[in-house]
């Protein structure tokens, strides 16, 4: 099957707008993608009709909301095939994610001397909540070294797998280079030291199927605003087992059995971490965004980017002065790059001009960046509404570009 890309486009109406004077080419889908009607829809519905808060409402609306929010979480179940709801936690977003994981796990499980492993491509926020654990808790942070094309060297991920390892936390895809790690490989090789596996999955699940079972992760996150949901909200998987003995990550309301001066009992996971009045508008508009994702079918996305990302190479190799940044054989659809001698923030600059979005700089991974000696690079994201047509807008605009540098 292949996409109506007049129909999706017209589901999106940002997308609808000249910006510079030029119509908007948005290519800037990895830092967040843009939201269907139906998710904008559900939205200003649930502040129209239903807004109420949660789980303890004697009333309509509160019976209403609840359910709603309670069949978001039933949906995300499905979305990643996860066992049971409870092991579904609503947080503010990937990055909330991996702390509730390093404060509350980290903390109750890991010793001095404990390593946690994670990847040289990693977003900082895969970096410092660990970092901020191993100052805590004398744990040690070892760095898979990768390849020049993106890739991890294998053989000395293995080297570093011992039984001091805990944690293995890793990106499924990065937001810098698009790589997608080979993660069920990862898996089995770090769980024969018996180490607890996280995947930081907020660059994978818009565009693969994601299985958490048969992946068999411990942990996985991602954030709702890069799969067409709202901003400020994210999913915390875990194994029950695991997060029944893991204690809460913070007190308030909701989290609790019962409370008194002297002692407090917790709630049933997933209650216990989610302390307070939760998100509750973009929780119920998100199950719109993964009805929206299953209706046109992860395979049939990815196909699409897989052909845009295929093309944009093919067309940007023949630019003079193109260095790309990121060139593994997995790859989700996002092209880094440089234009030899340029800072990217000008490359962005004058794209942006022309009414191209993309980002620039470190993508929040400067070790990564380190690892590359560079100050950061120019990014092109694809999504699902994307077009042949506006990558041959953009390369028209950077071949111009290249030009002025090598004139
Ligand atoms: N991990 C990766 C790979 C990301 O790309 C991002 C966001 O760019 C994050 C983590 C953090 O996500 P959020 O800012 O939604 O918490």
């Amino acid at each position: 099957m292949s996409l109506d890309l007049e129909k999706i486009r017209g589901e999106f109406p940002v997308l609808h707008q000249e910006v510079n004077g030029k119509p908007l080419i948005y290519f800037d889908n990895a830092a967040t993608t843009q939201k269907p009607k139906s998710v904008i829809d559900a939205l200003s519905n649930y502040y129209q009709l239903d807004n109420s808060n949660i789980h303890r409402g004697a009333h309509t609306l509160a019976d209403r909301a609840t359910r709603y929010f309670e069949e978001t979480r039933t949906a995300v179940k499905a979305f990643i095939n996860a066992k049971e709801d409870n092991e579904i936690i609503f947080t503010k977003g990937t990055t909330e994610s991996i702390n509730l994981v390093a404060a509350s796990y980290g903390k109750k499980f890991l010793n001095q001397g404990d390593e946690i492993l994670i990847s040289a491509m990693e977003h900082h926020a895969n970096i410092v909540p660990w970092q901020m654990l191993c100052e805590e808790k004398g744990t040690v942070l070892k760095i898979i070294p990768i390849h020049d094309n993106g890739e991890i060297i294998w053989e000395e991920f293995e080297k570093l797998l011992s039984e001091r390892t805990k944690i293995l936390s890793i990106v499924h895809a990065s937001n810098a280079l698009g790589t997608i790690n080979p993660v069920r490989e990862m898996i089995k090789a770090a769980k024969k030291w018996g180490a607890i596996i996280l995947l930081d999955g907020a660059q994978s699940t818009s565009h693969l199927p994601i299985d958490v079972q048969e992946l068999d992760c411990d942990f996985f996150c991602f954030s709702a605003h890069k799969l067409f949901g709202p901003t400020g909200l994210g999913v915390l998987y875990g194994k029950r087992t695991i997060l029944e003995e893991m204690p809460p990550y913070q007190g308030g309301g909701e989290m609790i059995k019962e409370v008194t001066f002297e002692k407090t009992t917790f709630n049933e996971i997933p209650f216990k971490f989610e302390a307070g009045t939760p998100n509750i508008a973009d929780v119920i508009a998100f199950k719109k965004a993964i009805e929206y994702i299953n209706e046109l079918g992860k395979p049939v996305i990815k196909k699409h980017e897989d052909g845009l990302l295929e093309y944009t190479v093919g067309k940007l190799n023949e630019i003079k002065g193109f260095i790309p940044v990121g060139t593994a054989q997995e790859k989700v659809s996002v092209i880094s790059f440089n234009i030899n001698g340029m800072h990217p923030f000008d490359v962005g600059m004058m794209l942006d001009a022309n009414g191209i979005a993309v980002r620039t700089g470190h993508h929040c991974t400067q070790p990564l960046m380190q690892r590359f000696g560079i100050e950061g690079t120019v990014r092109a994201s694809f999504s699902v509404y994307n077009t042949q047509t506006e990558i041959d807008r953009m390369v028209e605009s950077l071949t111009k570009i290249a030009k002025i540098k090598n004139r």
